[in-house]
């Protein structure tokens, strides 16, 4: 069992992403994970990527798309599918 990255305490089972490039994944609880959401610990230690990084992360065809219902908001520009590729080079 891991314990959670940010507390140290309960066990971190949920996968969040750091750093989309390169990308850093820690391991949280439940409980600190909403806290990152909810901007509790923005600011700490750089927890969240900006939200154009994660934006990016997850396009998809080229599109990004409103995480929420998928809606589509606008095509990635050439940076951005630079960037992408990027980030699944490994
Ligand atoms: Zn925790
Ligand atoms: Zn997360």
């Amino acid at each position: 069992m891991k314990k959670c990255c940010i507390c140290k305490v309960m066990n971190g089972c949920i996968k969040h992403h750091k750093r989309y490039l390169p990308q850093e994944i820690i391991l949280v609880c439940n409980n600190c994970h909403n806290k990152i959401h909810s901007n509790e610990l923005l600011g700490v230690d750089s927890l969240t990527p900006s939200r154009r990084m994660a934006s990016i992360f997850y396009s998809n065809k080229g599109v990004i798309r409103k995480k929420s219902n998928g809606v589509a908001l606008r095509k990635l520009t050439y940076n951005e599918k630079k960037i992408k590729e990027a980030m699944y080079a490994n």
